[in-house]
């Protein structure tokens, strides 16, 4: 169901704000954070996986509520989200901390810290103007994992409704089911990972569970909010015909062959300076993989390819593209302008 924002009522002080709204009792020193599927025991004076969410007593802090780490302004197709308000500006914020520990990461620099600077707040009120000052269509939660701050993504995003401005995810699909339902009138769009599909991979390699980023894609979808998914393809690690072959099958028949996937190229990072970059024609194998699946839209990322979209119908290009930018969009209404068939994503 749709949320008024307006019945929204703001606390006056950061502090206030900062304590959670998605936890619950466990045991006399043990609360449970509920913002992500870790559900962590944090024990009094402790913060959970993430390090940024704390047992401060009687209730949980997000340490990292109005510290950002990261503002930038970029466009949406940098997200990526190529199916949602195309060409138009996307706001974009990231804290440190993270849930996950991807040994891959091109953002570990913040997302594997706990340094929070705190030498600026920028309010709820503060980001939106910032989103708005800069002509904005939306604001993206995004560099590291945004659950770990949802009650500031929360704030921020009812804030924006009231000015119009939508609020996007790019997350690793491991929130809760209280925060997954929380955000249906809240959280607009989403891109999501699906890192691989592989269980033992998910959970030595990226400290995660593999059924329960599967189950949350398909909670998103449910709940309305669009969707687009990205697979990282990292030579050696999960490029086999069999996995980008599951991946493929599992967007096509459980979430529906109109949700984009992303199959976006590998460049060394982090802890994994000794792998290749992905080749063009790994990701083109993944390509032709998804098209055998039914998958109506693929696109190739960090990679240079120009990436238009097909009309499925009647198959003439209705946006073109060129790295990040939209050279050309001739929907109209959403709509391809030669057969009438309806894009599916999100546009004005
Ligand atoms: S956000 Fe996730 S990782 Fe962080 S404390 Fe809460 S349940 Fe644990």
């Amino acid at each position: 169901m749709p949320r008024e924002p307006s019945k929204y009522i703001y606390l006056s002080s950061r502090e206030d704000r900062a304590v959670s709204k998605f936890y619950k009792p466990y045991s006399d020193d043990r609360l449970i954070c509920t913002l992500c599927q870790h559900y962590c025991k944090i024990k009094k004076n402790q913060t959970g996986i993430c390090g940024v969410n704390k047992n401060i007593g009687d209730k949980i802090e997000c340490l990292v509520y109005g510290y950002p780490s990261a503002l930038a302004i970029d466009p949406i197709e940098k997200k990526p989200l190529y199916h949602f308000l195309p060409s138009s500006k996307a706001f974009s914020l990231g804290t440190v901390g993270c849930n996950f520990r991807c040994s891959f990461c091109q953002n570990w620099q913040i997302s594997q810290s706990v340094n929070i600077d705190k030498s600026r707040y920028f309010s709820p009120e503060d980001i939106v103007r910032l989103a708005i000052e800069n002509s904005s269509a939306s604001i993206a939660y995004t560099y590291n994992e945004p659950t770990i701050f949802y009650l500031y993504a929360r704030d921020i995003a009812l804030q924006a409704k009231e000015h119009s401005i939508k609020s996007i995810f790019v997350t690793n699909g491991y929130e809760s089911k209280e925060v997954v339902d929380d955000m249906v009138g809240i959280i607009d769009g989403a891109n999501i990972d699906l890192k691989s599909f592989n269980p033992s991979y998910y959970k030595k390699n990226l400290g995660g569970n593999l059924q329960k980023v599967l189950d949350t894609i398909k909670q998103f979808v449910k709940n309305g909010i669009w969707v687009e998914i990205t697979t990282l393809i990292v030579p050696s690690q999960n490029d086999s015909e069999e996995e980008l072959r599951d991946i493929a099958n599992f967007i096509a028949k459980e979430l529906g062959v109109h949700i984009p996937w992303h199959i976006s190229a590998f460049h060394p990072d982090y802890k994994e300076q000794n792998l290749p970059r992905t080749s063009i024609e790994m990701l083109q194998r993944a390509y032709d993989i998804g098209k055998e699946a039914g998958l109506h839209y693929i696109y190739m990322g960090n990679i240079g390819v120009e990436n238009p979209t097909n009309c499925p119908k009647c198959h003439k290009t209705v946006i073109q593209r060129e790295y990040f930018g939209v050279t050309k969009n001739s929907l109209i209404d959403g709509k391809c302008p030669s057969c009438g068939y309806k894009i599916e994503g999100v546009f004005q």
